[in-house]
């Protein structure tokens, strides 16, 4: 037996069933922001993820898929998407073409992580991604259509917003002494990784997962405090945009993320309901990455959600259930498939959704199965009905028995009826 690869897993009707849900409740909202659907490749060169992402980040470091193609040449299957989004902005001079900048993706993502609950090494996402403006106004936007999707799932209570301002190329560096000059004094208490980042890359110190390392971080000197006037600015403007949209949220200035992209104002939305896994999205500024893949010096901000986690938390609250068909054919033998199978094209074809069994069961077995689609009317067509050109209906909700005549108009009044 051939089984799926270790943390790539099947999504099965029970569950697309939530996945569907998700997808469509974003797509509308979305698109109710003016945001537009585009869709990039799973494969890129492994080089647009070291420029984009930052080659000292866990996720190039250590995560990416990486292999070479039959041409000797360098890819990696796709672990986020907004560097394919900005290479694809730039590759088809998106600014130049479209008056509004604002782009959403749903897929698959790929990292080579451990596998555990609530973290795979494909897992899904939905993103989103506005170029073009820096303004303090469409990032609490932003944000606050993250919330209103999570508000349309119903999944709000569960969430925290968390907000921070990781600073500019001004601000950023006379922090980032500070907080070097700090954590140096402190580097036997460090764990392994973390005493690498702290010459690298000492920001995502505060990022560490480790108990030793948060436990620094906490005391750690904070970003807010050493913002630039212009940062700091910027980051009261985008909270007071926020408060007055009635968005809910936290100042964490431990949030950092782990993507060398971001810049400004950073965003996570965190559970406590799934364990470990305690971020659901993440999001925030990444105003120098189109120019540093070598495209028009254009700014962006967007977030990406975890689908995963998402449907984990949509399950905790509620069921949905996929729909039932209205009508099931029971039929007894090929006169009666004659009668029915065109009787069930022609349902669909109206659009009600109804079954027909196609094995040679006793009535019995069918009928067992009818109850087990929950139809509402099991159509019988055996070889009375056939001679006297009648249907026997079933209404399993009525408990009733009752013949029509075996036409389309009969069976869709009785459509129309139960609706
Ligand atoms: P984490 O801290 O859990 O590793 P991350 O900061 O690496 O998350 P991002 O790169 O910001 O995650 O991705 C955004 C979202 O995608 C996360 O908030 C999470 O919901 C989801 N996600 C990230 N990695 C995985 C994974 N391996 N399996 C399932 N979902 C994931
Ligand atoms: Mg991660």
């Amino acid at each position: 037996m051939i089984k799926a690869v270790r943390g790539f897993k099947d999504v099965l009707p029970e569950d697309t069933v939530y996945w569907r849900y998700l997808e469509e409740e974003a797509r509308t909202l979305f698109e109710s922001f003016g945001f537009r659907e585009i869709r990039i490749p799973v494969l890129e060169k492994l080089e647009l993820f070291q420029r984009g992402i930052g080659s000292t980040t866990d996720i190039v470091e250590k995560e990416m898929y990486v292999f070479e193609d039959r041409n000797g040449e360098l890819l990696a299957l796709r672990p986020e998407a907004t560097a394919g989004v900005a290479r694809a902005f730039i590759e088809n001079s998106l600014h130049m073409k479209d008056p509004v900048n604002k782009y959403y993706f749903f897929g698959p993502m790929f990292r080579h992580e451990r596998p555990q609950a609530g973290r795979l090494r494909q897992f899904h996402q939905l993103n989103v991604e506005a170029y073009g403006v820096k303004s303090p106004s469409l990032d609490a936007e932003i944000m606050a259509m993250l919330h209103m999707l999570t508000q349309k799932l119903k999944i709000d209570d569960a969430l925290h917003l968390e907000i921070n301002h990781i600073g500019c190329p001004q601000c950023r560096p006379i922090y980032r002494d500070i907080l070097i000059n700090f954590l140096n004094n402190q580097k036997e208490k460090l764990c392994k990784d973390c005493k690498r980042r702290l010459e690298k890359n000492p920001l995502r110190v505060l990022d560490c997962k480790k108990e030793g390392c948060k436990n620094i971080a906490s005391q750690a000197p904070q970003i807010i405090d050493y913002l630039c006037d212009q940062c700091k600015d910027y980051f009261d403007k985008t909270l007071d945009y926020l408060a007055v949209s009635e968005v809910p949220f936290v100042i964490n200035p431990m949030i950092v993320r782990g993507l060398d992209y971001y810049t400004g104002v950073v965003f996570e939305l965190t559970t406590d309901e799934l364990g470990a896994q305690n971020a659901v999205a993440a999001g925030g500024r990444y105003d120098n990455l189109m120019k540093e893949l070598g495209g028009p010096d254009i700014p962006g901000v967007g977030f990406a959600i975890g689908v995963e986690r998402t449907v984990a938390l949509m399950k905790k609250r509620y069921t949905l259930e996929e729909e039932t068909p209205l009508f099931f054919f029971a039929v007894m033998g090929e006169e009666a498939k004659r009668v029915a199978l065109p009787l069930a094209l022609k349902l669909r074809q109206e659009g009600v959704k109804c079954e027909m069994e196609h094995s040679d069961k006793s009535l019995k077995s069918q009928m067992r199965k009818a109850n087990k689609l929950k139809v509402r009317f099991t159509v019988i067509v055996g070889e009375d009905e056939v001679r006297k050109g009648v249907l026997t209906v079933r209404d399993m909700e009525e408990k009733k028995q009752f013949e029509i005549q075996a036409q389309i108009s009969e069976l869709l009044k009785l459509a129309e009826a139960a609706r």
